[in-house]
């Protein structure tokens, strides 16, 4: 067995996205399945080895076997350090010499046909601009720039993903040869002069240090061009689930605070890095400081972007990830464009909590019963295990090990952690849990980090409209995939950018 300890969060994650089969399908598909990942001298340049990097990171931590192809790379050291990297992730992974199933390719060298049966693709970047083709091999640039080479190797994993579960998909088309130039968001007008120098961001704070932070901080230790300051605002502590998805997290860091991830990989940045082990309300209260300049967004809840926007920082560049699609979004002028909250208004009837965990533990009928756990935060006692052993058809002995637990503590290891999905071998869908795939994350948090830079070095003639989107499952198309959305400011009058005193507070501080 060499699937991950944390595997059955990443069948919570596969189970959102494919609508057909189960879990015990799921596994078997990955049991067979060999990634290969060939590379050549290219891999040693700053964008190749960022490419290879990443695709590493992304590939451990859902397929348990890897095939490393030496390209003639001449550096022999490279393979023995992917090994260790790939074995940090997941110490279960086995390196195989068997045919892989496809093989991705970093570094313009052709692959040999005879070198397996499957798709060969190929994954390039030139600084700005990722490359993605399924037939000719591609060029590596020279930049120290990482972005352009991190989105590519998102987007290979995305190919990757859709070849590997095509059974599962309704459409598992592949993506043509491209290039995609993330200061356009377009695939034609493609740009790949412009060159990064030295460059100051001044003062940034990130504001979670989840999926999409450990994108955005994977992205800022690889851009050695880069001076500043970043100040990383992130409460807690390493879960083994969010291996599943956080590009940075090692099994070594589990049950360790989430900064230290970030600590370790901006180690040798020229970016100054300040943490602070809180959330965002105790950050602002601690300090006393209440002027940021620009503030990364990086969390997944309603509430919190409210919060943020509401201390009203100078600029917001806001990411998330839903229903297959991978979001980015720009506030830099409060009262002119929509504001983060207009983004998030609250609208209409929710479900609420008690409902929805019940929904999750297949106790729909039961909401009454589950309110009271939650309310009293009682201990998962035999009449809850029992209950829910039943209504899922599981042994009552698998989930014995959680009797005595707080039953919130109970619902986030068993239904947000996958582990009830995995017991009990079905299709059911689990709702409102977040749980998107680990290159989709990744992705937003490389294209906020783009956001900062743009911004910062006034790389962008026009003002790019307030919202992109991409949708990960999709080929990228001229225009269509990434898609540029205006969003109109909240008209109804109930949004903090149509009240004079937050209009008045936002000028006075930012004039
Ligand atoms: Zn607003």
């Amino acid at each position: 067995m060499a699937l991950a300890e944390y595997f059955s969060k990443n069948l919570l994650a596969i189970s959102q996205v494919l609508k057909n089969g189960n879990s015990g399908q799921f596994q078997s598909v990955l049991n067979n399945t060999v990634i290969g990942i060939a590379f050549n001298k290219d891999a040693l340049k700053h964008e190749g080895k960022a490419a290879l990097d990443l695709t590493v990171r992304l590939v451990a931590r859902l397929y348990p076997k890897i095939k490393f192809i030496d390209l003639n790379a001449g550096d022999k050291n490279l393979v023995i350090n992917l090994k260790k990297l790939a074995s940090s992730i997941n110490s279960k992974i086995e390196f195989v010499e068997e045919e892989p199933t496809l093989i991705i390719v970093i570094g313009n060298s052709a692959v040999e046909r005879i070198a397996t049966q499957g798709a060969i693709y190929y994954i390039g970047s030139n600084s700005w601009v990722a490359k993605f083709s399924p037939e000719n091999p591609l060029e590596i640039g020279e930049s120290t720039n990482p972005l352009g080479a991190g989105v590519a190797a998102c987007i290979g994993a995305s190919n990757i993903f859709r070849y590997v579960f095509a059974d599962f998909l309704q459409s598992p088309e592949s993506d043509d040869e491209f290039s995609l130039s993330l200061i356009t968001l377009n695939t034609d007008d493609v740009n790949a002069t412009i060159k990064t120098k030295q460059l100051d961001i001044g003062k940034i704070h990130l504001v979670g240090l989840g999926a999409i932070g450990n994108g955005f901080i994977w992205a800022l230790s690889n851009a050695p061009f880069l001076k500043g300051t970043v100040t990383i605002i992130e409460p807690e502590t390493l879960a083994l689930s969010n291996l599943q998805r956080y590009v940075l997290a090692e099994e070594k860091y589990i049950g360790k605070a989430k900064l230290q991830m970030a600590k370790d990989a901006l180690k040798e940045s020229k970016v100054d890095t300040q943490i602070f082990n809180g959330d965002w309300a105790a950050f602002l209260n601690k300090n006393n400081d209440w002027k940021q300049e620009m503030v990364v967004v990086a969390i997944d809840n309603a509430n919190d972007r409210i919060g943020i926007q509401t201390s009203l920082p100078k600029k917001i560049i806001n990411a998330y990830t839903e229903n297959n699609v991978i979001g980015i979004s720009r506030h830099f002028d409060f009262g002119n464009d929509a504001c983060l909250v207009c983004m998030y208004m609250p609208t209409g009837q929710r479900k609420s909590h008690s409902q929805e965990v019940a929904d999750n533990l297949n106790l729909t009928q039961h909401e009454r019963f589950i309110r009271d756990y939650i309310f009293y935060n009682k201990n998962a006692d035999d009449q809850l295990l029992t209950l829910v052993a039943q209504a899922n058809n599981i042994e009552i002995e698998k989930l014995e090990e959680f009797k005595g637990m707080p039953v919130q503590q109970f619902y986030s290891n068993v239904v947000c952690g996958g582990m009830l999905m995995e017991l009990r071998n079905g299709d059911a869908v689990i709702e409102h849990i977040e749980a998107p795939l680990a290159f989709q994350s990744a992705m937003a948090g490389i294209l906020e980090l783009a956001e900062v830079i743009i911004d910062k070095a006034g790389l962008r003639k026009e003002k790019m409209q307030t919202k992109t989107q991409l949708y990960p499952l999709s080929p990228i198309k001229q225009v269509a995939n990434p898609y540029n959305h205006s969003l109109t400011k909240d008209t109804s009058g109930r949004c903090i950018c149509a009240d004079a005193d937050f209009l008045n507070a936002y000028k006075n501080k930012w004039s």
